[in-house]
């Protein structure tokens, strides 16, 4: 852990995005361009930015574990590293890989390192913007070096945010359509990462979300912490990305999301 500096995961995703993912950004071939799972969009960009991403980050702890979101989708076993006792990183090599392939600017690197169920460091590093937040454990979140805190808003009708739209458990659909119409405002940027930094710095207020992957929230979810914010799931517990989770609720503070989880009466 004495190799870890928070300034080196900087450098590496700045090269990453320089050498990998900016020069396929509005230059995407069709044979760039994949399905995977029947419906998520993958590209060359992605899987070439992870391999990289691992190579880097297993040579500043050697022995640790890794978790990408790519190479998931060929080997699901390597979840089992996060019952192991010993540091793991978990990567989402580009966050909002559908605003990627459309030219659309919300995009990011994603990157946490854990050991068992504890979040250690986060990273969300923006490549249009050459903009970095990490957050650390009991030490705070940060923007571009400068330490953030969150702000919230004590009202449903005063709150921006998003609810997703799929994979919900029927029991709660009613519900979940219910709510919407109680928020000022209900969007999606289509990349979760963007939405936890602008709840963790208090631009954003709630988000809603199913299907749980854990590279999409073990970043933002510290970042958000960290900032003074909070998370809560269905059964009452904060997330914990080592266990199966399904539903969660992301709000700047903790009983912004009591009064989320009371109205869907869950
Ligand atoms: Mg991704």
């Amino acid at each position: 852990m004495d190799n870890l500096k928070i300034e080196d995961i900087q450098d590496i995703c700045f090269n990453i995005s320089k050498n990998i993912i900016l020069p396929k950004y509005q230059n995407l071939k069709d044979d760039d361009i994949k399905y995977k799972n029947g419906s998520d969009l993958v590209t060359s960009a992605d899987i070439a930015a992870e391999k990289e991403l691992k190579k880097n980050l297993l040579k500043i702890i050697p022995n640790s574990s890794f978790v990408g979101e790519e190479e998931y989708a060929s080997n699901q076993n390597i979840l089992n590293a996060y019952q192991e006792d010993n540091y793991c990183w978990t990567v989402d090599p580009i966050d909002g890989t559908t605003n990627f392939v459309n030219c659309r600017n919300k995009f990011a690197i994603m990157i946490a390192l854990t050991k068992k169920s504890q979040i250690l460091y986060s990273w969300i590093y923006k490549p249009l913007e050459n903009n970095m937040s990490h957050a650390i454990f009991n030490d705070g979140a940060y923007l571009n070096n400068k330490k953030v805190k969150t702000k919230g808003v004590n009202s449903l009708d005063k709150a921006t945010g998003s609810i997703s739209t799929k994979y919900w458990d029927e029991k709660y659909w009613g519900s979940i359509q219910n709510l919407k119409n109680q928020f000022k405002e209900v969007n999606s940027y289509r990349c979760i990462g963007f939405e936890y930094l602008d709840i963790g710095v208090g631009q954003r207020n709630f988000a809603i979300l199913s299907k749980l992957s854990p590279w999409d929230h073990i970043p933002g979810i510290l970042f958000v912490r960290e900032a003074g914010g909070s998370d809560i799931d269905f059964d009452n517990q904060p997330y914990n990305f080592s266990k199966k989770n399904n539903n969660l609720i992301v709000g700047n503070s903790k009983e912004f999301n009591l009064q989320i989880l009371n109205k869907l009466g869950v």
